[in-house]
């Protein structure tokens, strides 16, 4: 191994044409000579083992002579997945514990290991069941996986996912986020300690992580389930009830958690976003105050369609009156929405899709930050095989299924990233319906034989190749919203890729007050909030795009030139020139220290500018 990490930095300092197609060749050099057939060099191992050496083996790194420019270069090639961190942020995606859901939506998977709608074969439910559901054992463990693969984790957007966040009670859900934080804050070598001893006790409870026991000891229920002889909150309720599924939890108080926030402001792995996922009935004045003072900033929400009759077919109980009501709530907290939109539900054609999508991404009711368009599939828990066996849904043919995607994607502004198109569901739980992992592929090549233009984020985005910051020009789109005038500023390339922007909402405080759904006080109390008053705009989401720069190391990609700062200097002209005088922000806890230095202090569950 040492010898072809040695071969890899002489080549660099040569300044040789070193890519992925020298590297292999390199590796299958190296295997042919040790003659006895055995691999003694796997590519995948090549980074963990020249990470490990550099921080472990300071000396030998040191006889190896690696000037900066060459180690960047040399974890750059060797890195895996590069865009796990080509958005600017590493992702930590994390599961909270089984647990019913007060919803009963007949598209919804009802797999008795997951929380309600995951199924366990999906990739993050995977890595939480083996985590036993610990929010600490799942950021370590993706810490040291990311951290094997090269990528750099001092900036972390956790995502938590896990049916309906609000279901849970409010004591597990601090614990949940304070152990998330925890994780991070600690030192390499605490958290692996505390990750040893967690699953220790795990161990010494006999609670099971491997998934052949796993499905071995839910197949009887699960059969249940599948036969419509007991829903799922039934069999939660007899598999789980009265028995402690997750860790030893530790009652955490607020105070606590915001120990632990302060202590993220300043750690070497900070918090830049926290995002959970919910139902819209579930946003309330209540739910959004509580997740801003866990530290939240972006919610995912259910919608999956406007269509009132489609809402009602699909067992939603809720309407599209009461959607807009949670986006202009979530909108009014600073929250970023994430939006999940379905295709093909149960009563849909593609020409109500088609309809039903452009009413979302044009009327000013919704208009959502970010959407994940998930086609319709069909799974054995799911109560939609009764509907599917009865021949009352089927599942679009591909062409129709990437007929109404296309429209989707020209259809979707410029200020809304189509994050996802298919969910995680493995092939072989899918009974009836899209089976292609490479949907999204599939829909961007006929997106880009029709020849039209694409708007929406995700495809303009710089991602890996970074951008040159002197041909970088700042525009602003100006949108309306029911209770808000939304600017979106972007800085953008000559080519029209986008490489960061900034979403300042002015907010029209007479709607905002007509839309308001409750005013009872709870946690934070009344005055310590900072809940924008009238004449305060506020800013929602900040994001530079380029690989993930170290937090005190520059040299790479577009973060670090000052975009960032930029775009907030902007934001507050704009606030300003409009009339308002205070501009709020919805920092995340690890990019406080960011916004003071900008002039922003630190005011409840916000921070805020002055502007005159
Ligand atoms: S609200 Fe979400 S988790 Fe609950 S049943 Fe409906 S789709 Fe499933």
């Amino acid at each position: 191994m040492e010898e072809a990490i040695l071969e890899i930095i002489a080549a660099l300092d040569a300044g040789k044409a070193v890519d992925a197609v020298w590297l292999d060749k390199l590796v299958r050099r190296h295997n042919r000579a040790a003659h006895d057939g055995t691999r003694q060099v796997a590519k995948r191992r090549l980074l963990p083992y020249y990470l490990r050496v550099r921080a472990e083996e300071p000396a030998r790194w040191a006889s190896w002579n690696v000037s900066e420019a060459t180690d960047a270069a040399l974890v750059r090639l060797l890195q895996a997945k590069p865009r796990r961190t080509a958005s600017g942020v590493a992702t930590i995606t994390v599961l909270t514990k089984p647990w019913a859901c007060s919803g009963a939506c007949v598209f919804c998977p009802s797999d008795i290991r997951m929380p309600k709608s995951y199924l366990s074969d999906e990739p993050a439910c995977q890595r939480a069941e083996r985590c036993w559901f610990d929010p600490y054992l799942q950021v370590a463990a993706r810490l040291r996986a990311l951290t094997d693969m090269g990528h750099v984790t001092d900036k972390v957007e956790l995502i938590v996912l896990g049916g309906t966040w609000s279901d849970y009670p409010e004591a597990y859900q601090r614990w949940f986020i304070g152990e998330l934080f925890r994780a991070l804050n600690a030192s390499d070598e605490e958290r692996t300690r505390t990750a040893a001893e967690r699953r220790a006790w795990y161990e010494e409870q006999g609670l099971p992580r491997e998934r052949e026991e796993l499905a071995r000891s839910t197949a009887a229920i699960q059969q249940r389930i599948n036969t419509g002889e007991v829903g799922y909150n039934e069999a939660w309720r007899l598999v789980y009830g009265d028995r402690e599924t997750s860790a030893p939890m530790a009652e955490l108080s607020w105070d606590d958690l915001f120990a632990l926030h302060r202590v993220n402001e300043a750690a070497g792995k900070r918090v830049v976003g926290l995002v959970v996922e919910t139902r819209p009935d579930l946003v309330t004045e209540q739910s959004c105050r509580d997740l801003r003072a866990l530290g939240c900033t972006k919610v995912q929400v259910g919608i999956q369609s406007l269509n009132d009759d489609l809402l009602a077919a699909n067992g939603r109980a809720i309407t599209s009156a009461r959607i807009a009501q949670a986006l202009a709530l979530l909108r009014r907290y600073g929250f970023k929405s994430h939006i999940h939109f379905m295709v093909n539900l149960l009563g849909a054609t593609p020409e109500s899709d088609l309809a039903d999508y452009r009413r979302l991404v044009t009327d000013p009711a919704f208009l959502p930050d970010e959407v994940k368009l998930y086609p319709c599939c069909l799974v054995e828990s799911a109560r939609l095989t009764d509907c599917f066996e009865a021949g009352r849904w089927r599942p679009y043919t591909e062409e129709e299924l990437v007929g109404v995607l296309v429209d989707d994607v020209l259809a979707t502004p410029p200020w809304t990233r189509i994050s996802r198109m298919i969910r995680d569901i493995s092939a072989t739980d899918i009974l009836a319906g899209n089976k292609k992992t490479n949907l999204r592929q599939i829909v961007e090549a006929a997106v880009e034989q029709s020849g039209a233009l694409v708007q929406e984020i995700r495809s303009r985005e710089i991602s890996v190749e970074g951008a040159e910051v002197d041909d970088l020009a700042l525009e602003t789109i100006v949108y309306q919203t029911a209770t808000t005038e939304e600017h979106f500023l972007q800085w953008v390339t000559p080519a029209g890729k986008i490489a960061g922007f900034c979403r300042l909402s002015l907010p029209d405080w007479r709607a905002l007050e007509r839309g308001s759904s409750d005013s009872r006080a709870s946690y934070p109390p009344e005055g310590h909030c900072g809940l924008p008053a009238p004449g305060e705009a506020m800013i929602r989401e900040v994001h530079v795009y380029g690989k993930v720069a170290a937090l005190h190391r520059t040299g790479e990609g577009t973060q670090h030139l000052g975009l960032g700062r930029k775009l907030v200097e902007e934001a507050c002209a704009q606030a300003r020139a409009a009339g308002y005088t205070v501009l709020n922000v919805i920092s995340a806890v690890g990019t406080r220290a960011y916004y003071r230095n900008l002039g922003f202090e630190d005011a409840g569950l916000y921070q805020k500018r002055p502007l005159s």
